[in-house]
């Protein structure tokens, strides 16, 4: 029998839409027999996550998403397979979400100096969790009608040179990769194509995150095209990581997304959950 992972997911925890139990059924439902449960900055949703798995029989892999900073670009870091009880790891991911905070209400100053009152009260309405995303601002824009979808909400207003844009720094590479490793996780670079760096930058960021006790890169991703799978295949093998997948879920309404709908890791690439390193055997 072919096990069916997916290690990339979110829930209401971060900007995910279903509860971390709901999460748990449905990918139960879709066939998934391995799950990772990655919110960003955030822990949350784990203890509700694992009494739900354990009464599915889907094994629950605890993670989490760390937002990053490299070399002036936001980049994320999945921890896989994390000790939640962690105190290293929650210190460092409350820092973030204090970041978070200061973020989401500058946010809402600079959509209110562009004419849109009431952004953070709104994205508070979306958001159930300790952290608010730019996600939740997203779903207040288009509910009020100022773009027809996510995708051009992001374009228009929150990111670089838009008017609810807010510079800053998430963590250090090495800092997040320290707290993963205090925790007993596999750090995993999510989604690598997605961020538009050239292969040569790539391959840098990829030295430093190796260097700091990195193991593992997402090759098939929900936001990873087939050619985006084939060149990152690639990479990995060539910068011998080990490979990962994850549909990146965030809910049934990205209808484009399917929890656990993955096409199978290419040839010549190892699987974080083979590796010896893994941390669930
Ligand atoms: P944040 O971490 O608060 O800056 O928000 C980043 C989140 O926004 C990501 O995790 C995605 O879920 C979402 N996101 C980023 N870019 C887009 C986009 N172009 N369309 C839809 N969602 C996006
Ligand atoms: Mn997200
Ligand atoms: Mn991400
Ligand atoms: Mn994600």
């Amino acid at each position: 029998m072919i096990i069916q992972h997916d290690l990339h997911s979110h829930s209401l925890a971060s900007d995910g839409t279903l509860a971390p139990g709901a999460l748990l059924r449905a990918a139960h439902g879709a066939g998934v027999h391995v799950l990772a449960l990655t919110d960003h900055d955030t822990t949350e949703g784990l203890a509700e996550a694992e009494q739900c798995a354990t009464e599915l029989g889907v094994q629950l892999v605890p993670g989490v998403e760390i937002s990053v900073t490299w070399q002036a670009q936001t980049i994320h870091v999945l921890g896989l397979g994390i000790d939640r009880g962690s105190a290293a790891l929650q210190k460092g991911l409350r820092e973030l979400r204090e970041f978070r905070n200061w973020r989401a209400g500058e946010i809402g100053l600079r959509l209110a100096r562009a004419g849109i009152g009431g952004a953070l009260e709104g994205a508070r309405v979306f958001s159930s969790g300790s952290i608010v995303s730019r996600t939740h601002f997203a779903r207040f824009l288009v509910e009020q009608g100022h773009a027809g979808s996510m995708r051009e909400v992001f374009k228009r207003f929150l990111v670089h040179n838009k008017p609810g844009h807010v510079p800053g720094e998430w963590a250090a590479l090495e800092d997040a990769l320290g707290w993963i490793r205090a925790a007993g996780g596999m750090a995993v670079i999510a989604h690598p194509a997605r961020y538009g760096m050239t292969s040569s930058k790539l391959r840098r960021m990829i030295g430093e995150f190796r260097d700091a006790g990195g193991l593992g890169m997402e090759v098939v991703s929900g936001s990873h095209n087939r050619d985006n799978v084939t060149a990152m295949a690639a990479l990995c093998r060539n910068e011998r990581l080990l490979a990962s997948c994850g549909s990146d879920y965030h809910g049934p309404e990205n209808c484009w997304i399917r929890l656990g709908e993955l096409p199978p890791l290419p040839a010549g690439c190892t699987p974080v959950w083979e590796s010896e390193h893994w941390p669930l055997q």
